[in-house]
């Protein structure tokens, strides 16, 4: 196999908001930037993003850094790291300042600053009256963000290898990190790219449920990466189930809706929450929310002829919001539904929506592993930002608007470690450039390129294990699960290995370059479910979007830490959550009620 081979100071494996936050910053610094994206950037997921981004700018009413940092500990059920969170606060409001000047267009208020909505788990004063902390453009916030970086990023002069799909890190021989390996989707034809400074920035992995908002290119490709190369991931049992799904589809109704002032009703026209969430009710957090619907439809208060989901009523709101503020929710709502809100309620039910877990850095996006002590250790040359990352800012539940915020806050902090490491690093820098391809280890990749190279007649095919994977997540580590579901769950995923080592890309016609990207994404799919039912299985308490029937209630003596799964047998291990924030005193775990 014939490889062209490129070198850079940096691979930016990624070009969503967390990508091309670091690019963007990288390119500026003066050094020489790829961005790799197996779609056009703009159509990375980022630009799905509704409701918002999250800064106490104090707009609307008075707010601090302090207050959100609160929000987002309580939110993540005390399990998020608290040095990471009060990291983020802090920079919040400059980082959405630093956007609006990259041309992101905010909606705004008569006096002309940035509109700010009220979203759900946060509040004024530690716990106290509803904030007003979400900044938004319309309903459309991660389309105007991504579409700007793009935009700078052009004007900065960053490279694009658009529609390349990475397979695998490439090592050296003293087991350094040296490269990527891609795949030219156009043409089939596989590139090595050469850098001793490579960030994952692959987004979440929504596509294991069935039910889900995220994009179908959504497949956990950097965490198959990573285990791979034999390092952990962390909080894997850790998937937010947005409340507000289309039912029966899954793709998102924003809580901007419920921000705004819309209301979840039951089949006896009860607004439930309120029953839930006495104090908070609608505008509670996802995890709290998500519980309640599923818990209304179990009981039989569900909508609709099989009672099978719950409505979200607007109908009350008057028509200027909801063409101003929610023209994307109408759309969606009319397109999937047929429903027009302003007319009629919305049917909608949990979804799965967001990847709390992945990858473990530190606050400046390095990646971290345990040594053979069990201290943390610093993998050299390797970063991760963004939704495919763990720093841990969302713990074991995130609070809408925080992703915006996480993606850009430590993609721009990522790309200040890497650019201060490159620029003590000039000798390395030279050294690096023209180094020859042998210098990395190919085989386990080539090994990977020629198990999917050859077609056979097989009567299995990649889309039906990857349906069945889906359902078996959904069946088995849901919104609810317990050990039996679990159990269930692992022995289906054991039976889908071997059906995935078995099949072949059978038709001829069709062995081409999409159907190999679909066998790399389902392998990649699979290591995802197994991280997920590994983790969660060995996790004996409930917490955030973890919920256990067989166990209701939070053990903080013996689960205030970190889950870290390496592939290699299903290994797990531990870490501590970090109680060390540095401007502000810690928050003890407490209680969690709405
Ligand atoms: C419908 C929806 C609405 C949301 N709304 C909000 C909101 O209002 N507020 C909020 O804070 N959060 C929201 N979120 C969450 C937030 O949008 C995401 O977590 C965040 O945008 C992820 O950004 P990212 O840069 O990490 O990844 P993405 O934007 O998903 O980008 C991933 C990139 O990696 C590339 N990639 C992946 N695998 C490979 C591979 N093998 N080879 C090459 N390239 C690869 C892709 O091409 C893509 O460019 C929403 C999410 C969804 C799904």
């Amino acid at each position: 196999m014939k490889l062209d081979t490129h070198t850079f100071d940096a691979l930016i494996l990624g070009g969503g908001g967390a990508g091309l936050r670091s690019a963007l910053a990288l390119t500026l610094a003066g050094h020489q930037v790829a961005v790799v994206s197996k779609v056009f950037p703009t159509r990375s997921h980022t630009v799905a993003a509704q409701g918002g981004i999250n800064a106490a700018l104090g707009n609307i009413t008075e707010d601090n850094w302090e207050w959100h940092m609160y929000d987002t500990i309580k939110g993540s059920d005390f399990l998020g790291d608290q040095d990471a969170i009060e990291f983020m606060c802090r920079e919040a409001a400059d980082i959405v300042r630093e956007l609006e000047h990259f041309g992101v267009p905010f909606s705004r208020l008569e006096n002309g600053k940035i509109y700010q909505r009220a979203f759900g788990g946060q509040n004024l004063n530690f716990g106290q009256e509803q904030a007003h902390r979400t900044c938004a453009a319309a309903d459309r916030t991660g389309h105007a963000i991504l579409h700007s970086l793009y935009q700078q990023n052009l004007h900065a002069g960053t490279r694009f290898f658009d529609e390349y799909y990475a397979l695998d890190l490439l090592k050296d021989t003293h087991g350094n990190i040296g490269g990527l390996m891609v795949m030219n989707i156009h043409d089939g034809r596989y590139h090595v790219l050469q850098s001793r400074h490579i960030l994952i920035a692959t987004g979440g992995a929504g596509q294991v449920f069935r039910n889900n908002t995220n994009a179908s290119i959504n497949t956990g490709d950097g965490l198959g990466m990573v285990l791979r190369a034999g390092l952990p991931l962390q909080d894997m049992e850790f998937w937010q189930f947005h409340p507000t799904g289309v039912a029966g589809k899954g793709m998102l109704i924003s809580e901007a809706v419920r921000g705004e002032g819309g209301v979840l009703k039951n089949s006896l026209g009860e607004d439930f929450m309120q029953r839930y969430a006495p104090h908070a009710k609608d505008l509670a957090s996802r995890d709290v929310v998500a519980r309640a619907i599923a818990i209304e439809v179990k009981e039989g208060r569900g909508c609709g002829p099989n009672k099978d989901y719950v409505l979200l009523d607007l109908t009350h709101l008057d028509d200027a919001t909801i063409k101003q503020r929610l023209p994307g929710i109408r759309d969606i709502s009319l397109t999937f539904l047929g429903v027009d809100p302003a007319v009629e309620p919305m049917p909608v039910f949990p979804t799965c929506h967001y990847m709390m877990g992945g990858i473990p850095t530190d606050i400046h996006g390095r990646v971290v592993t345990p040594d053979e002590n069990g201290e943390q250790q610093i993998v050299k040359g390797l970063y991760a930002v963004g939704e495919c990352a763990c720093v841990s800012v969302h713990g074991a539940n995130r609070l809408g608007g925080n992703s915006l915020l996480d993606i850009v806050v430590f993609g721009r902090e990522a790309a200040k470690t890497i650019s201060h490491e490159l620029h003590q690093n000039r000798r390395e820098k030279t050294q690096q450039a023209g180094s020859p391809e042998t210098a990395l280890c190919l085989d386990a990749v080539r090994q990977r390129i020629a198990r999917w190279q050859n077609p056979a007649p097989s009567t299995d095919t990649l889309a039906a294990i990857r349906k069945a994977l889906q359902h078996t997540m959904e069946m088995g580590c849901g919104v609810f699960r317990n050990q039996a579901s679990m159990q269930h769950a692992l022995q289906q995923l054991l039976l889908l290995q071997q059906r995935l080592e078995q099949v072949t890309l059978s038709d001829h016609s069709q062995v081409f370059n999409l159907q190999r990207l679909a066998a790399y994404e389902l392998e990649n799919l699979l290591a995802v479910a197994f991280a997920t039912v590994h983790s969660a299985l060995n996790r004996t308490e409930s917490r955030g979007a973890h919920s256990r029937v067989d166990y209701p209630q939070r053990d903080d003596s013996a689960w205030l830490r970190h889950t870290l799964y390496f592939s290699a047998g299903h290994r797990l291990d531990y870490k501590p959550v970090n109680l060390h924030p540095k401007h502000h005193a810690a928050f003890a775990p407490t209680a969690r009620t709405y």
